[in-house]
Protein backbone atom coordinates (compact mmCIF):
# COMPACT_ATOMS: atom_id res chain seq x y z
CA UNK A 1 0.00 0.00 0.00
CA UNK A 2 1.61 3.41 -0.57
CA UNK A 3 2.48 5.18 2.22
CA UNK A 4 -0.22 8.26 2.55
CA UNK A 5 -2.81 5.28 1.93
CA UNK A 6 -0.86 2.98 4.75
CA UNK A 7 -0.81 6.14 7.69
CA UNK A 8 -4.92 7.07 6.55
CA UNK A 9 -5.24 3.19 7.85
CA UNK A 10 -3.08 3.74 11.02
CA UNK A 11 -4.85 6.58 11.83
CA UNK A 12 -7.37 5.08 12.58
CA UNK A 13 -8.52 2.59 15.19
CA UNK A 14 -9.40 -0.74 15.18
CA UNK A 15 -12.89 -1.58 14.52
CA UNK A 16 -13.42 0.80 12.23
CA UNK A 17 -11.90 -0.55 9.47
CA UNK A 18 -14.61 0.17 6.69
CA UNK A 19 -13.91 4.09 7.38
CA UNK A 20 -10.21 3.56 7.45
CA UNK A 21 -10.53 1.81 3.95
CA UNK A 22 -12.82 4.78 2.79
CA UNK A 23 -10.19 7.01 4.01
CA UNK A 24 -7.62 5.16 2.18
CA UNK A 25 -9.17 4.98 -0.99
CA UNK A 26 -10.12 8.73 -1.05
CA UNK A 27 -6.59 9.64 -0.03
CA UNK A 28 -5.29 7.19 -3.35
CA UNK A 29 -8.23 8.69 -5.42
CA UNK A 30 -6.86 12.35 -4.50
CA UNK A 31 -3.31 10.99 -5.09
CA UNK A 32 -1.88 13.02 -2.39
CA UNK A 33 -1.56 13.30 1.66
CA UNK A 34 -3.36 16.38 2.20
CA UNK A 35 -0.26 19.44 1.58
CA UNK A 36 2.23 16.42 0.96
CA UNK A 37 4.86 15.55 2.98
CA UNK A 38 5.84 19.16 4.08
CA UNK A 39 6.36 20.74 7.24
CA UNK A 40 3.19 23.64 7.71
CA UNK A 41 5.08 26.65 7.29
CA UNK A 42 6.81 25.37 4.16
CA UNK A 43 3.34 24.41 2.63
CA UNK A 44 1.46 27.90 3.56
CA UNK A 45 4.13 29.37 2.37
CA UNK A 46 5.39 28.06 -0.79
CA UNK A 47 1.83 27.90 -2.22
CA UNK A 48 1.63 30.99 -1.65
CA UNK A 49 4.74 32.63 -2.64
CA UNK A 50 4.68 33.49 -5.96
CA UNK A 51 4.44 37.24 -6.42
CA UNK A 52 2.00 39.21 -8.45
CA UNK A 53 3.85 39.83 -12.01
CA UNK A 54 1.30 42.55 -13.26
CA UNK A 55 1.53 44.14 -10.24
CA UNK A 56 5.01 43.53 -9.84
CA UNK A 57 4.29 43.62 -6.13
CA UNK A 58 5.67 41.05 -3.36
CA UNK A 59 2.85 38.68 -2.16
CA UNK A 60 2.06 39.51 1.56
CA UNK A 61 4.48 37.31 3.04
CA UNK A 62 7.83 38.78 4.08
CA UNK A 63 8.75 36.83 6.56
CA UNK A 64 8.20 33.50 4.75
CA UNK A 65 10.60 31.04 3.70
CA UNK A 66 12.30 30.71 0.11
CA UNK A 67 13.41 28.56 -2.23
CA UNK A 68 14.10 24.96 -1.80
CA UNK A 69 10.63 23.20 -3.01
CA UNK A 70 9.37 19.44 -2.04
CA UNK A 71 11.75 18.07 -5.00
CA UNK A 72 14.87 18.99 -3.05
CA UNK A 73 16.93 16.31 -2.32
CA UNK A 74 20.13 15.80 -0.38
CA UNK A 75 18.40 17.87 2.36
CA UNK A 76 19.66 16.67 6.26
CA UNK A 77 16.69 16.68 8.51
CA UNK A 78 17.17 17.12 12.17
CA UNK A 79 21.21 17.97 11.54
CA UNK A 80 22.27 15.58 8.83
CA UNK A 81 24.47 12.51 9.20
CA UNK A 82 25.60 10.80 12.45
CA UNK A 83 29.36 11.14 13.66
CA UNK A 84 31.07 7.47 12.39
CA UNK A 85 28.32 6.85 9.67
CA UNK A 86 28.89 7.42 6.37
CA UNK A 87 26.17 9.75 4.90
CA UNK A 88 24.13 8.00 2.31
CA UNK A 89 25.16 8.05 -1.43
CA UNK A 90 24.17 11.25 -2.86
CA UNK A 91 24.00 11.60 -6.96
CA UNK A 92 26.27 13.59 -9.06
CA UNK A 93 23.88 15.15 -11.14
CA UNK A 94 20.80 17.14 -10.23
CA UNK A 95 16.98 16.27 -11.09
CA UNK A 96 16.56 16.41 -14.91
CA UNK A 97 20.47 16.75 -15.75
CA UNK A 98 20.94 19.97 -13.85
CA UNK A 99 24.39 20.55 -12.37
CA UNK A 100 24.89 19.87 -8.96
CA UNK A 101 28.21 19.65 -8.13
CA UNK A 102 31.03 22.31 -9.11
CA UNK A 103 33.21 19.78 -10.97
CA UNK A 104 36.52 20.24 -8.86
CA UNK A 105 36.88 19.74 -5.26
CA UNK A 106 36.32 22.87 -4.04
CA UNK A 107 33.29 23.89 -2.98
CA UNK A 108 30.90 26.96 -4.09
CA UNK A 109 28.22 28.91 -2.06
CA UNK A 110 24.87 29.69 -3.54
CA UNK A 111 22.74 32.97 -2.37
CA UNK A 112 19.04 32.81 -3.61
CA UNK A 113 16.22 35.12 -3.32
CA UNK A 114 17.51 38.61 -3.12
CA UNK A 115 18.68 41.39 -3.68
CA UNK A 116 17.69 42.31 -0.69
CA UNK A 117 17.98 45.61 0.94
CA UNK A 118 19.24 44.92 4.21
CA UNK A 119 20.89 41.10 4.07
CA UNK A 120 22.35 41.20 0.64
CA UNK A 121 24.91 43.53 1.36
CA UNK A 122 25.58 42.32 4.84
CA UNK A 123 26.16 38.83 3.32
CA UNK A 124 28.13 40.82 0.22
CA UNK A 125 30.38 42.03 3.29
CA UNK A 126 30.72 38.25 4.44
CA UNK A 127 32.08 37.47 1.20
CA UNK A 128 34.38 40.16 1.18
CA UNK A 129 36.24 39.82 4.79
CA UNK A 130 36.40 36.03 3.48
CA UNK A 131 37.97 36.74 0.13
CA UNK A 132 35.66 34.52 -1.42
CA UNK A 133 33.34 34.36 -4.70
CA UNK A 134 29.42 33.28 -4.59
CA UNK A 135 26.84 33.05 -7.26
CA UNK A 136 23.67 35.42 -6.29
CA UNK A 137 20.06 33.86 -8.28
CA UNK A 138 17.93 36.53 -8.34
CA UNK A 139 14.51 37.23 -8.77
CA UNK A 140 13.35 39.71 -11.27
CA UNK A 141 10.88 41.62 -9.38
CA UNK A 142 13.17 42.45 -6.14
CA UNK A 143 16.00 43.14 -9.30
CA UNK A 144 13.58 45.96 -10.30
CA UNK A 145 13.54 47.55 -6.51
CA UNK A 146 17.28 47.38 -6.03
CA UNK A 147 19.20 47.59 -9.29
CA UNK A 148 21.84 48.94 -7.18
CA UNK A 149 22.93 45.81 -4.96
CA UNK A 150 22.66 44.24 -8.60
CA UNK A 151 25.40 46.11 -9.55
CA UNK A 152 27.05 45.72 -6.13
CA UNK A 153 26.77 42.25 -6.83
CA UNK A 154 29.06 42.14 -10.22
CA UNK A 155 31.40 44.94 -9.17
CA UNK A 156 32.60 43.14 -6.42
CA UNK A 157 33.54 39.59 -8.54
CA UNK A 158 30.28 37.73 -7.96
CA UNK A 159 28.49 35.85 -10.18
CA UNK A 160 24.46 35.86 -11.38
CA UNK A 161 22.00 33.20 -12.01
CA UNK A 162 18.15 33.75 -13.14
CA UNK A 163 15.61 32.89 -10.14
CA UNK A 164 12.63 33.41 -12.34
CA UNK A 165 10.79 37.02 -12.58
CA UNK A 166 7.99 36.14 -9.51
CA UNK A 167 9.39 33.18 -8.13
CA UNK A 168 6.92 31.08 -9.23
CA UNK A 169 7.21 27.51 -7.77
CA UNK A 170 4.39 26.03 -10.74
CA UNK A 171 6.52 27.84 -13.59
CA UNK A 172 8.60 24.84 -14.80
CA UNK A 173 4.33 23.27 -15.44
CA UNK A 174 3.32 26.13 -17.52
CA UNK A 175 3.85 26.13 -21.92
CA UNK A 176 7.56 26.82 -22.90
CA UNK A 177 6.69 30.02 -24.42
CA UNK A 178 5.65 30.90 -21.34
CA UNK A 179 8.87 30.29 -19.18
CA UNK A 180 10.56 31.28 -21.83
CA UNK A 181 9.15 34.77 -21.48
CA UNK A 182 9.49 34.85 -17.96
CA UNK A 183 13.33 33.84 -18.01
CA UNK A 184 14.12 36.80 -20.95
CA UNK A 185 12.37 39.18 -18.91
CA UNK A 186 14.43 38.05 -15.45
CA UNK A 187 17.51 38.57 -17.45
CA UNK A 188 16.36 41.99 -19.37
CA UNK A 189 15.96 43.53 -15.65
CA UNK A 190 19.31 42.43 -14.31
CA UNK A 191 20.85 43.65 -17.84
CA UNK A 192 19.36 46.80 -17.35
CA UNK A 193 20.52 47.00 -14.16
CA UNK A 194 24.11 46.17 -15.34
CA UNK A 195 24.07 45.98 -18.96
CA UNK A 196 25.49 43.32 -20.91
CA UNK A 197 26.38 41.06 -17.97
CA UNK A 198 26.85 37.74 -18.02
CA UNK A 199 24.13 35.15 -16.52
CA UNK A 200 25.12 31.96 -16.95
CA UNK A 201 23.22 30.40 -14.61
CA UNK A 202 19.19 29.42 -14.24
CA UNK A 203 17.91 28.26 -11.26
CA UNK A 204 13.97 27.02 -10.56
CA UNK A 205 12.42 28.48 -7.46
CA UNK A 206 11.92 25.30 -5.33
CA UNK A 207 13.93 23.33 -7.06
CA UNK A 208 10.73 22.16 -9.02
CA UNK A 209 12.40 21.71 -12.28
CA UNK A 210 10.64 20.31 -15.26
CA UNK A 211 11.94 18.85 -18.60
CA UNK A 212 10.69 21.99 -20.14
CA UNK A 213 12.19 24.71 -17.73
CA UNK A 214 15.79 22.76 -18.41
CA UNK A 215 15.15 23.33 -21.97
CA UNK A 216 14.28 26.65 -21.93
CA UNK A 217 17.41 27.61 -19.68
CA UNK A 218 19.68 25.99 -22.23
CA UNK A 219 18.26 27.12 -24.85
CA UNK A 220 18.85 30.82 -23.17
CA UNK A 221 22.16 30.08 -22.93
CA UNK A 222 22.17 29.38 -19.19
CA UNK A 223 23.16 25.89 -17.24
CA UNK A 224 20.13 24.49 -15.25
CA UNK A 225 21.38 25.11 -11.39
CA UNK A 226 20.50 23.26 -8.56
CA UNK A 227 22.45 22.36 -5.26
CA UNK A 228 23.88 19.17 -3.07
CA UNK A 229 23.67 20.66 0.43
CA UNK A 230 20.25 22.36 1.64
CA UNK A 231 21.01 23.46 5.18
CA UNK A 232 17.14 24.97 5.01
CA UNK A 233 18.39 28.13 6.58
CA UNK A 234 15.07 29.71 4.97
CA UNK A 235 13.37 27.74 7.76
CA UNK A 236 15.23 29.99 10.45
CA UNK A 237 16.64 26.92 12.70
CA UNK A 238 19.68 29.22 13.77
CA UNK A 239 22.89 29.74 12.99
CA UNK A 240 24.19 27.18 14.78
CA UNK A 241 22.76 24.55 13.67
CA UNK A 242 22.70 26.31 9.93
CA UNK A 243 26.71 25.77 10.20
CA UNK A 244 26.01 21.58 11.90
CA UNK A 245 23.96 20.98 8.53
CA UNK A 246 26.33 22.12 6.56
CA UNK A 247 29.48 20.92 8.24
CA UNK A 248 27.64 17.06 8.03
CA UNK A 249 26.61 17.33 4.70
CA UNK A 250 28.83 19.21 2.74
CA UNK A 251 31.35 16.83 0.17
CA UNK A 252 34.26 17.94 -2.18
CA UNK A 253 32.92 19.72 -4.77
CA UNK A 254 29.09 20.46 -3.28
CA UNK A 255 26.85 23.63 -4.13
CA UNK A 256 25.93 24.87 -1.12
CA UNK A 257 22.17 26.73 -1.20
CA UNK A 258 21.70 29.89 0.88
CA UNK A 259 19.69 32.80 1.03
CA UNK A 260 20.38 36.34 1.17
CA UNK A 261 16.79 37.21 0.33
CA UNK A 262 12.74 36.06 1.11
CA UNK A 263 12.99 37.02 4.93
CA UNK A 264 14.86 37.47 8.23
CA UNK A 265 18.30 36.59 7.20
CA UNK A 266 20.23 37.09 9.79
CA UNK A 267 20.85 33.09 11.06
CA UNK A 268 22.36 32.99 7.62
CA UNK A 269 24.34 35.97 8.14
CA UNK A 270 25.60 34.90 11.62
CA UNK A 271 26.31 31.35 10.49
CA UNK A 272 28.61 32.91 7.60
CA UNK A 273 31.96 33.04 9.15
CA UNK A 274 31.99 29.62 10.68
CA UNK A 275 30.34 28.12 7.90
CA UNK A 276 32.43 30.14 5.11
CA UNK A 277 36.12 29.52 6.87
CA UNK A 278 35.43 26.14 7.57
CA UNK A 279 34.45 25.64 3.85
CA UNK A 280 37.52 27.50 2.93
CA UNK A 281 39.76 25.22 5.20
CA UNK A 282 37.91 21.64 4.32
CA UNK A 283 37.57 21.97 0.67
CA UNK A 284 38.35 25.65 -0.83
CA UNK A 285 35.55 27.88 -1.83
CA UNK A 286 35.28 28.05 -5.85
CA UNK A 287 33.16 30.36 -8.26
CA UNK A 288 30.93 28.75 -10.13
CA UNK A 289 31.79 30.00 -14.13
ZN1 LIG B 1 14.26 30.72 -4.20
Amino acid sequence: MPRHAAIAARLTVPGHAAFAARLAALVLLLGIWPLGDLPAEETTSWRSRTIDAAAGSPSPAPGSPDGPGAGQEGAPKGGGAKPGKPPAPRPKIGPHGTRRLTGVSAVALTFDDGPHPTWTPKILEQLRTQQVKATFCLVGTRVRKNPELVAQIVREGHTLCNHSWAHDLRLGKKPEAQIRADLDQTNREIRRAVPGVRIPFYRQPGGEWTPSVVHVAKALGMVPLHWDVDPRDWDKPGAPLITKRISTTTRSGSIVLLHDGGGDRSATLAACPAVIGELKRRYGVTLLK
